[in-house]
């Protein structure tokens, strides 16, 4: 029987793939996944044979991944980041059941808040919450309460998927959201393409976010009530007292 492993390649340069991302790569016969990330992955490993399916064909990549490592092959299905996060581990692992004998391991990547947060500076040093804005999956209702819940608890929190063309208006609605607990000054940042070409980071007060746009390619990042930008960068307390 097979292998199939589920690897976060991170920002998908190869400086930023984890040794255990590059083994599994390097080993798999086949690499599979959304087509921008194939790609990257093929540049890094030349020569490998490849099956790339486009967005929103998510289940159908899955389920050509099982039945091919049910053939005996070795497989690498690549998402951006971390495959646990937003990613395919856990569909894949979902319909495992109906691929007795296959083995699946998944492989730690570098997600876009610890990326992000790196280039911002330590925004995420007390305790965070990971939010993702798409509602194609998850009710708006149940996103707002998560927002809520996470502003009254007063936690440091990272969104992801923050707008797309179809949604532009999610991350102004998200901070009306947050507007109710929190300061209009709490200190924010926005990241967009970490660890790629064209990379930015900035600082912005959460009343500013409000009313800044951002893309698919961007993680934000609200500070909570004891964030501080010092000098620049954006540091979430540990609580020293220093
Ligand atoms: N599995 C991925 C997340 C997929 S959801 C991970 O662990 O990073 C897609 C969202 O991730 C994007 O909308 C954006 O919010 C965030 N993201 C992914 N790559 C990014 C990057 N290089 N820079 C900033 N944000 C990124």
């Amino acid at each position: 029987m097979g292998e199939l492993f589920i690897v976060g390649i991170g920002s998908g340069k190869s400086n930023s793939l984890t040794g255990e991302a590059r083994a599994a790569l390097a080993a798999a016969q086949l690499i599979c996944g959304y087509t921008v990330y194939v790609e990257q992955a093929a540049e890094m490993f030349p020569g490998k044979a490849v099956y790339a399916t486009p967005m929103m064909r998510e289940l159908e990549r899955c389920h050509y991944a099982l039945a091919e490592a049910q053939k005996g092959k070795s497989i690498a299905m690549v998402c951006s980041g971390d495959a646990g996060v937003y990613g395919m581990a856990a569909p894949v692992l979902e319909l495992l059941p109906q691929y007795p004998g296959v083995t699946v391991r998944v492989v730690a990547g570098v997600t876009a808040a610890l990326s992000g947060a790196a280039l911002l500076g330590a925004p995420l040093g007390h305790d965070f919450c990971v939010i993702s804005l798409s509602d194609l999956l998850t009710p708006w209702e149940t996103i707002e309460k998560r927002l809520r819940c996470a502003a009254e608890g007063d936690f440091a929190i990272a969104l992801y998927n923050p707008s797309s063309k179809r949604r532009s208006a999610h991350l102004r609605k998200a901070c009306d959201v947050l507007l109710e607990t929190r300061r209009g000054e709490t200190v924010c940042g926005i990241v967009r393409n970490a660890g790629r070409d064209g990379e930015s980071a900035r600082l912005l007060t959460l009343a500013e976010l409000r009313d800044t746009e951002v893309d698919m390619l961007t993680t934000v990042f609200i500070g909570s009530s004891q964030t501080k930008d010092i000098g620049g960068r954006m540091v979430t307390p540990r609580g020293y007292g220093l």
